[in-house]
C-alpha cells in the first residue's frame, strides 16, 4: 500500500527535501531538518495525495468534482464539509483507515515527547497545519493547541505551572477550530471577549488572567454549540480528525483558489498537512516566539535579519499584533530602541546563528525560519525558500555565486525575469519636493502615486475602473489579496517587516509601507488621520504616494525616477544571462535617448524604430498634414522636401548611438486620418497654413475617415497609394546611414515594410527602396550596406511566408496586429479581455499581454518555418508587446527565432528570460 503518512523527529525521518510534491514545502523541509539533527518538534506529515483522494471523494458524494477540485463556488472550507447544512457533509469522512495510521504516528510523536495526547497529566498538543508544494503564505488553514479540552487543560495549567498560559491557548484553539474546522465566524466568539473584558473594566486582553478566560472559554463553546448546533468537540482524536479535514479543504478556499491563479498552480496538487507537537512561546519570559531570514529580504545584504516577541505565539508575530523586536541590532530598524534576542536571550540567539548558518549552507538560498523558545530552549517550526524583493534575488544570486554557493546557471535559474523589471521600478525623485504626513516601516521598496482606497473590493473596482490605487488597512489579512493584487502601493498602519502586508507586498513586488504607526485608520469612515499636532485627514479618493523604500507617506502624487543600478548585481548576472541565452535581444526605440537606453540596458540593436513617432513631434505635424492634402505630387513632394532633413537628423542621431549595431527602421504605418485635424479650429488654422479652402480641409478629412483605421489605409497600403512618403524616407535613412559612415561610424540599417499581407506589395516596395537607394548612392558618390524585410503581422502573411520571404531579407513579427487579426479583436477596443481572463476564464491571459502561443504563436511557427524553407538563413524576429514578456519570450526561443525587441525598460527582462528558455530547452 502507498504511504499515506510520513513522521518525522528524533533525530530522523521517513521523508525528504526532495519529496515537495507528496509532503509539501513544509513538510519536506520538516523531514530534512529533523534529518540533519535540529530541533524539530516530532510530528507527521499526511500526503497531498491523500488531500486529493478526500476532496475527490468529498466530490463524488456530492457529485461534483467541478466544486471539489477548486473551482467550485461558495466558500472552500465550508462548502462541503463543515457548513453543508446536512448532517453528511459534517461527518464526510477522510479515506478509509487514514485514521488509523494517524493514531499510529501520534504514538511515536508520544514516545519521542514523553507526553501522551489527551491525557489527563501532561497532554501532549499537536498543530495541524497545511503546506502545498510551493508556498502559499496565509491562503491555507492552520490549528494550534490541538488536544485541549476541559480535563487536559487542567493537565497543562499544572504542568507548565502556570495556568494563566492553560486556559489562553484553550480559548485560542477554540476561537481557531470554531473558525477553521467549523466554519463558525471569529467575530462571533471576539465578541463574547470583548463585553467580559468590558465587564472587567480592562483594555487588553493579555490583562485577563486565568480565572477570568476560565470563566469565559465555557461561553465561547456554548456559543458555538449553539450556532452550529452540535457540542464542540472534547475528544481529541474527534478534534485532530476534524482539523485534518479542514487543513484538506481549505485548499480551495476562495482565496487560495485565487492564489492558484495569480501563480499559475495547478488544482489538483493538493495540499499535505502536518501534524507536529506543539512548542510553546508563551510559557513566559523565557519563552518567545519569532521569524527571521537569513539575509535581507529587501535588499539582499548578508546580514541576519529577523524579529520575534517575547512570551508570544507565533501567530502574533504574523498578525502584527504587537510590535516585534529584532534579533540583532545589525539586521533591525537602525532606529529602534527595543531589545534585541541577542541581548535578552544571548545562548537561545547563538544557537539560531548556528541553525541559520547550517540551514542556508545545506539549501544553499535564502531561508525564511520560524522558530519558538520554550523555556529558553530553541525549537525550530519550518524553513522555507524566503521570499524576496526583485533586489534582493539579485543581489542573493550573485553574491552566493561569489561565495561559491551556487554556479552562475542555478543563479540565473534562480532570478524571476519580473524581479528584474521590479529592479527597474521607479523611486522618488531625491530633488522633489516631499510632503511627508507619516512615516512607517519601509516594507517593500518602490515608489507609487495612487488614490487611497479601504478595502481590497473597493480596490479592484477602481482599478477596473483605470485608476492606480494606495490600498490602506489597519493590517492586511489573506482576504485582503485580491485587493492588493491590483493596488499600485499598500499602507498599513500595524505589523513589521514580516507582516503579512509586508511578505506578500514584497512577493508581489508591490511598494509597501507597513506598521505606520503616525497614522489611525477608520477603515469604516474611509478615512486615515495622521498624528501629530497639525493632524492631516486623507479620505477615499485623496492622492497619497508610498515610498517603500524609506517607510515615507507623502500627500498627493510626486515625481519619481529609475533606481540606480550599479552595484546592484544585475550586470553581473545578465553577463551570465548573455552566455547561455541563444535569442538576441533588441529595443524599440524611436528616439536617439530611447535608443543610448536601450543600448545601456544591453540592447544588441534597434528591432523596430516607428517612424510615425518622429511625425508627429513639433511643427513636423503641420508639414505632414499638407503632405496628405496636396492636390498634385509637385505640392506633396515640396511637402515632404520639408520634412526629409528633420528625419534625416532623427536617424542620424539612433545611428550615432548604436554605432556597431542594426537598426530597423519601419517606413510609415499609421492611418493617414490620424494625421489630420479633427476640430474645427485646427481645420481652419490648417487652411490658414497651406493656403487651402477651409471647406476643401473638411471635405478632405471627410473623405479619408475610415470606419476601421486599423483595418484600413496604412502600413504598406499607404507606402504604395502615396509612393512619395516611403521614397522621402528611404532617402533619409540612406542619407543619414552614409552620413554616419563619412563620421567614421559603423552602421548598419535595415528597413522594414509594414503590414504587408500579399507578397506582391512587398515586391512593389522592396522595388521602390532600391531604386531609391541607388539614387541616393550616386547622388553621394558613396555606398553603404543595408537590407529591407518586412513585418509579419497578418495570418495571410504567415500563410504565404514562403513568397514573402523571397522578397525580404528579415522577418520580424508584429504580433500586436498578428494577435489583433487573428482573434479579430480591436487591439484598441478589447476591455473585455479583462472579463475574458477573469470572471469568465474563456482566455487564461490576455493575448495582447502574452502570446497566445495557441492560435498567435502557431502562426508565428508556420510563418518562421515558411520562411526559412524559402532562405534557409532568413533572420526573423519579433517586435510586438511580447517581445518582452517573458512567457513568450520561452515560446519564440523554441520556435526558432534570432531576437526579440522591447521596450528599453524590458531588455534586461528579456536578456534574463532569453537565457532562462535556451536553460530550459537545455532541461
Ligand atoms: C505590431 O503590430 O506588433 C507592431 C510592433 O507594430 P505596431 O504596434 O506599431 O502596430
Ligand atoms: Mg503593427
Amino acid at each position: 500500500m502507498t504511504q499515506r503518512i510520513y513522521s518525522f523527529g528524533g533525530g530522523s525521518a521517513d521523508g525528504a527535501s526532495t519529496m515537495k510534491d507528496l509532503l509539501g514545502g513544509k513538510g519536506a523541509n520538516l523531514a530534512e531538518m529533523s534529518s540533519l539533527g535540529l530541533p524539530v518538534p516530532p510530528g507527521f506529515t499526511l500526503t497531498t495525495a491523500v488531500c486529493m483522494e478526500y476532496l475527490d471523494g468529498l466530490a463524488t458524494r456530492k457529485g461534483s468534482f467541478y466544486e471539489s477540485r477548486g473551482a467550485g463556488a461558495g466558500n472552500g472550507i465550508m462548502s462541503g464539509v463543515t457548513m453543508g447544512g446536512g448532517a453528511a457533509p459534517a461527518q464526510a469522512g477522510l479515506p478509509e483507515g487514514l485514521m488509523d495510521e494517524v493514531r499510529e504516528a501520534l504514538s511515536k510523536v508520544e514516545s519521542i515527547v514523553g507526553k501522551r495526547f489527551g491525557d489527563a497529566g501532561s497532554p501532549l498538543l499537536v498543530s495541524v497545519r497545511s503546506g502545498a508544494r510551493a508556498s502559499m503564505p496565509g491562503m491555507m488553514d492552520t490549528i494550534l493547541n490541538l488536544g485541549l479540552n476541559d480535563t487536559t487543560v487542567q493537565g497543562l495549567a499544572a504542568a507548565s505551572g502556570n495556568p494563566r498560559f492553560a486556559w489562553d491557548s484553550y480559548r485560542r484553539f477554540v476561537t481557531m477550530y470554531a473558525n477553521v474546522a467549523m466554519g463558525l465566524d471569529r467575530g462571533q466568539l471576539d465578541a463574547i471577549v470583548r463585553a467580559e473584558m468590558k465587564a472587567r473594566g480592562v483594555e487588553e486582553e493579555v490583562e485577563l488572567s486565568a480565572d477570568d478566560w476560565a470563566a469565559i472559554v465555557p461561553q465561547l463553546k456554548a456559543r458555538v454549540e449553539e450556532l452550529k448546533r452540535r457540542p464542540f468537540p472534547e475528544d481529541p482524536v474527534e478534534q485532530l480528525e476534524g482539523a485534518i479535514r479542514a487543513v484538506f479543504a481549505s485548499w480551495n478556499t476562495p482565496r487560495a483558489r485565487f492564489y492558484r491563479r495569480e501563480h499559475g498552480f495547478p488544482d489538483d496538487w493538493g495540499t499535505a498537512c502536518n501534524v507536529q507537537a506543539m512548542v510553546f512561546g508563551n510559557l513566559g519570559d523565557d519563552s518567545a516566539t519569532g521569524v527571521c531570514f537569513t539575509r535581507d529580504p529587501k535588499n539582499g545584504g548578508n546580514v541576519f535579519f529577523g524579529e520575534f516577541l517575547v512570551n508570544a505565539q507565533g501567530e502574533d508575530v504574523v498578525a502584527g499584533i504587537r510590535t516585534p523586536q529584532p534579533l540583532n541590532r545589525e539586521g533591525g530598524d537602525a532606529e529602534t530602541t527595543l531589545p534585541t534576542l541577542q541581548e535578552v536571550m544571548p545562548a537561545a540567539y547563538d544557537e539560531l546563528v548556528a541553525v541559520y548558518k547550517k540551514l542556508e549552507a545545506h539549501y544553499r538560498d535564502m531561508q525564511d525560519i520560524e522558530f519558538t523558545i520554550e523555556g529558553g530552549r530553541l525549537w525550530i517550526l519550518q524553513t522555507r525558500t524566503g521570499k524576496r524583493t526583485g533586489q534582493a534575488a539579485v543581489r542573493i544570486a550573485v553574491d552566493m555565486v561569489e561565495e561559491g554557493l551556487i554556479d552562475a546557471v542555478t543563479a540565473l535559474r534562480r532570478v524571476e525575469p519580473a524581479q528584474v523589471g521590479q529592479l527597474l521600478h521607479p523611486t522618488i525623485d531625491p530633488d522633489a519636493p516631499r510632503n511627508v504626513i507619516a512615516r512607517g516601516l519601509p516594507a517593500s521598496p518602490g515608489a507609487a502615486t495612487g488614490v487611497v482606497v479601504f478595502d481590497s473590493a473597493g480596490a479592484v473596482k477602481r482599478v477596473a475602473d483605470g485608476e492606480k490605487v494606495i490600498l490602506v488597512r489597519e493590517e492586511t489579512s489573506p482576504e485582503d489579496i485580491e485587493g492588493m493584487a491590483a493596488a499600485v502601493g499598500i499602507l498599513t498602519a500595524r505589523g513589521g517587516q514580516t507582516s503579512h502586508a509586508a511578505v506578500v507586498a514584497r512577493g508581489m513586488g508591490v511598494c509597501c509601507v507597513a506598521g505606520c504607526k503616525d497614522i489611525t485608520v477608520h477603515e469604516r469612515d474611509r478615512l486615515f488621520v495622521t498624528r501629530g499636532p497639525e493632524s492631516i485627514t486623507v479620505r477615499d479618493g485623496d492622492l497619497v504616494t508610498l515610498d517603500g523604500s524609506t517607510g515615507e507617506v507623502l500627500l498627493g502624487s510626486v515625481a519619481v525616477s529609475t533606481p540606480e543600478l550599479a552595484e546592484s548585481g544585475l550586470d553581473e548576472l545578465l553577463a551570465w544571462a548573455d552566455q547561455h541565452a541563444r535569442l538576441g535581444v533588441r529595443a524599440n526605440a524611436d528616439t536617439p535617448d530611447d535608443a543610448a537606453l536601450a543600448r545601456g540596458f544591453g540592447a544588441v540593436g534597434i528591432g523596430l524604430c516607428r517612424t510615425e513617432h518622429m511625425f508627429f513631434e513639433g511643427d513636423r505635424i503641420a508639414a505632414v498634414r499638407q503632405m496628405i492634402l496636396a492636390d498634385d505630387e509637385q505640392d506633396r513632394t515640396r511637402a515632404l522636401e520639408r520634412i526629409y532633413p528633420m528625419q534625416r537628423a532623427d536617424f542620424l542621431g539612433i545611428f550615432r548611438a548604436m554605432d556597431g549595431l542594426p537598426v530597423t527602421i519601419r517606413l510609415l504605418d499609421p492611418p493617414l486620418h490620424e494625421f489630420l485635424p479633427h476640430e474645427d479650429a485646427e481645420i481652419v488654422e490648417l487652411a490658414k497654413v497651406s493656403g487651402m479652402p477651409a471647406s476643401r480641409v473638411r471635405a478632405q478629412v471627410e473623405n479619408l475617415r475610415e470606419a476601421n483605421p486599423m483595418m484600413g489605409h496604412r502600413g504598406c497600403r499607404l507606402g504604395l497609394t502615396h509612393p512619395s512618403i516611403y521614397t522621402m524616407q528611404v532617402r533619409a535613412i540612406l542619407d543619414a546611414a552614409l552620413d554616419a559612415k563619412a563620421e567614421g561610424l559603423d552602421v548598419r540599417p535595415e528597413i522594414m515594410i509594414p503590414l504587408v499581407g500579399v507578397e506582391t506589395e512587398l515586391k512593389i516596395l522592396r522595388g521602390l527602396v532600391t531604386r531609391t537607394a541607388e539614387k541616393v548612392f550616386s547622388t553621394r558618390g558613396a555606398r553603404v550596406d543595408f537590407t529591407t524585410g518586412t513585418m509579419i503581422e497578418l495570418p495571410r502573411a504567415c500563410l504565404t511566408a514562403d513568397r514573402i520571404a523571397e522578397h525580404a531579407d528579415f522577418f520580424s513579427f508584429g504580433t500586436n496586429d498578428l494577435t489583433q487579426t487573428t482573434f479579430g479583436y480591436s487591439r484598441d477596443d478589447a476591455g473585455f479581455l479583462k472579463l475574458y481572463t477573469s470572471g469568465l476564464g474563456v482566455l487564461e491571459r490576455d493575448p495582447f499581454v502574452s502570446l497566445d502561443t495557441d492560435g498567435v504563436g502557431q502562426l508565428v511557427a508556420m510563418g518562421t518555418e515558411r520562411g526559412r524553407s524559402t532562405k534557409g538563413d532568413l533572420k526573423v524576429g519579433i517586435c510586438g508587446e511580447h517581445g518582452g514578456d517573458p512567457r513568450s519570450i520561452a515560446f519564440v526561443h523554441g520556435a526558432g527565432l534570432d531576437y526579440v525587441s522591447c521596450s528599453p525598460y524590458r531588455v534586461p527582462v528579456a536578456r534574463l528570460a532569453a537565457a532562462r528558455a535556451a536553460l530550459e530547452s537545455q532541461g
